[in-house]
């Protein structure tokens, strides 16, 4: 018996003994493909033999040292190639570990820095629908899925939520991308008036929505219209990257596609790619400059910021991206999983939408494709999936779905940047029979 609370409690899990590339081994022999890096970590796959020696080269120099007396040099080489790469504007990073902890940061920083330049009265978050943003109670409150919350919300600060950017489900029918992109980025506007523009301290949204509705992306402009708009107001971008972003969408940071830079952003899961757990934020020159010229400090702080494993290992899983021009496979075997999946999956009775960005990746699954009609929450099709999924060797990361009729039951697949043609044929084989065979346990209306 388990000692461990699982989140499922009474399910039994499989042990996993052992990783490979993009294969991962159970303790009864079994293998499987890991074709959802977890939750959009594994970006190396598993075993990777250069982050396994820095790893262990850093272990054997300094495994820890608490940066209220030292500085390491894992982590100024990690922060120094990350505002290397990062979009323009941004000056600084502060390591975290992990994606919930980077939103919790991201949101005090956002508040001091109001407070540090004279302007208290922001303390408005505004956040969008069907989003993520972590399991914390700040990063719960700005996240926009009402399944995770409900139970949690006395306890949870007050937010705003607008609607997000989600083609599939908002755009009207007829309703071009552009006019689509403005109406969407209006909700934004809409809603700071009505708060009042000088109560408003940021807007937070994952660039490529990830485990709440599964990989959306933006329509054109939408995120262009919605910088000009934190920029009328005085109103901090906060971009939640812990998902899509650090090459995960074939460009390092997902907004680059978009042409945005952003206040803050945060940077978790392909950071360190589950060889260790590590987040960031990264920020803007003004932001820095606000906190060092004013009280000289940022009021924050965790026993592990900038763990010297962790740095180390976020440093050796960048470098082998750039050393192997993995950014290049994601674009590439992105281009053929979208083509793969259009094949299986375009004419299917029950797949209403394929979309996403590189190697991020979702198949929506609906009851009925004209209406768009979900399946009801209670058939639980995507942990049927999961199930089928897994015991054909397959790990993929199904969500569920809405209770608000926003969302259908969906498939993340975020594989290894690692892959290559015939592991991404076998990943859709394996997922077109998984789908099929958990559809056909399922009772339609
Ligand atoms: N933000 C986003 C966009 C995420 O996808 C996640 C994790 N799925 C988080 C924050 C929270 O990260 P963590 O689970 O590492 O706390």
């Amino acid at each position: 018996m388990s000692r461990i609370l699982h989140r499922q409690i009474r399910t039994t899990l499989p042990v996993a003994v052992g990783g490979k590339g993009v294969e991962l081994f159970d303790s009864e022999g079994r293998s499987y493909i890991d074709a959802s890096g977890g939750a959009a970590v594994s970006c190396l796959g598993h075993g990777h033999p250069d982050i396994v020696a820095a790893l262990h080269a850093q272990a054997d120099k300094l495994a820890y040292a608490h940066t209220s007396f030292f500085t390491t040099e894992p982590a100024e080489a990690l922060a120094d190639r990350l505002i290397e790469d990062a979009p323009e504007g941004m000056s600084h990073v502060y390591f975290v570990s992990g994606g919930s902890e980077a939103v919790e940061a991201a949101l005090k920083m956002a508040r001091q820095y109001f407070v540090e330049i004279g302007q208290p009265e922001r303390r408005n978050i505004i956040a969008r629908r069907q989003s993520y943003h972590g399991n914390t109670l700040g990063a719960l409150a700005t996240g926009g899925n009402e399944w995770r919350r409900t139970q949690f919300r006395p306890l949870l600060v007050e937010t705003h939520h607008i609607d997000p950017c989600f083609a599939y489900r908002f755009q009207q029918k007829g309703e071009s991308d552009a006019d689509y992109a403005a109406r969407a980025a209006q909700a934004l506007e809409d809603k700071i008036l009505e708060l009042g523009p000088d109560s408003v301290m940021a807007f937070v949204a994952e660039t490529v929505v990830g485990a709440t509705a599964g990989a959306v992306p933006p329509v054109a402009d939408y995120l262009k219209r919605v910088r000009a708009i934190c920029d009328r107001y005085g109103i901090l971008l906060i971009l939640d990257e812990v998902m899509c972003g650090m090459g995960r969408t074939g460009t390092l940071h997902a907004c680059e596609q978009d042409g945005v830079a952003p206040d803050l952003m945060t940077i978790a899961k392909g950071l360190g790619g589950g060889y260790q757990p590590i987040g960031a934020v990264l920020l803007g020159r003004r932001i820095f400059d606000a906190f060092a010229n004013g009280s000289g400090f940022f009021q924050h702080g965790h026993t592990y910021l900038g763990h010297p494993m962790a740095c180390a290992a976020g440093l050796a899983v960048q470098e082998v991206i750039r050393r192997d021009d993995l950014l290049a496979n994601v674009r590439r075997m992105g281009a053929h999983l979208t083509r793969r999946l259009g094949e299986r999956f375009g004419n299917h009775p029950h797949v209403g939408d394929i979309r996403g960005r590189g190697l991020f990746m979702a198949v929506e699954l609906v009851e009925d494709r004209s209406t768009k009609a979900t399946f009801d929450p209670k058939q639980k099709l995507h942990a049927r999936i999961k199930r089928e999924a897994m015991a054909r060797g397959l790990m993929v990361y199904p969500m569920g779905g809405t209770i608000d009729g926003a969302r259908g039951d969906h498939v993340l697949l975020a594989p290894p940047f690692i892959v290559d043609e015939p592991i991404v044929d076998a990943i859709v084989e394996r997922l077109g029979d998984a789908v099929d065979a958990a559809l056909a346990g399922i009772e339609l209306k």
